[in-house]
């Protein structure tokens, strides 16, 4: 029998409140101390682990964390310090790229404005996201491939892209939530609903969820 949109609403609402007592301690998995860390280690982590990125940062940051201090220098003397992470060529020069244009456009402070954001080089709609949200405290879902899977598969969302998926989050999200709500969905995707062999019979939230419930 087909799913009443009241019911849906009613099984998403259990699910984010399970998510809630699940995860408590949902925060941001990588480390920085201001936004412009934050967009450099966000930056940084696209097809890397949040944990290279904070092996990265451990080092790089002390050395250099403003935009006047990358600014400055030469895509060769950042290279060492990033070649750990994927795709570091094209990162470092989008990072020196972007870090100029906060300097000579922004008086050197990362606009909190998700287009303006996105108008850097190397900060797509989900980097954007990320930074407005946990250093700025603006409420977005921002779409990464463990929010995709989870939000289809519980059923949040039924979409085929990214963008599609965080409209329709938005919507069946209360705002207050979307920016935890983004984090418990990475949390339960690294921890449980994994891309390959997800733990379904463990997981706290699956007489809710859509995927299990369609298939048993
Ligand atoms: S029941 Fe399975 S598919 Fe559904 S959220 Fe849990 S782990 Fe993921």
């Amino acid at each position: 029998m087909r799913e009443t949109k009241a019911k849906k609403a009613e099984r998403l609402k259990q699910a984010l409140e399970i998510l809630r007592e699940t995860y408590p301690d949902a925060k941001p998995e990588l480390e920085f101390g201001s936004p412009f860390e934050l967009l450099v280690a966000t930056m940084l982590s696209a097809q890397s682990t949040d944990k290279q990125v904070n092996k990265t940062t451990r080092v790089l940051f002390p050395k250099y964390n403003t935009p006047e201090a990358f600014a400055s220098l030469a895509y060769g003397e950042l290279e060492p310090y990033i070649k750990g992470c994927g795709l570091y060529q094209t990162k470092g020069k989008n990072i020196l790229a972007a870090s100029r244009i906060i300097v000579e456009q922004y008086g050197g402070e990362v606009p909190k404005d998700r287009d303006a954001l996105m108008k850097l080089p190397g900060v797509g709609r989900k980097t954007a996201n990320v930074v407005v949200s946990n250093a700025f405290g603006v409420s977005a879902i921002a779409v990464d491939t463990h929010v995709f899977r989870v939000a289809n598969r519980i059923g949040f969302a039924k979409a085929k892209d990214v963008l599609n998926t965080e409209k329709q989050l938005m919507e069946a999200i209360p705002e207050e939530l979307w920016s935890i709500a983004h984090h418990w969905l990475i949390f339960h995707g690294r921890r449980t609903c994994a891309a390959r062999n997800p733990k379904c019979e463990v997981c706290t939230i699956r007489e809710y969820c859509g995927k299990y419930i369609e298939e048993h």
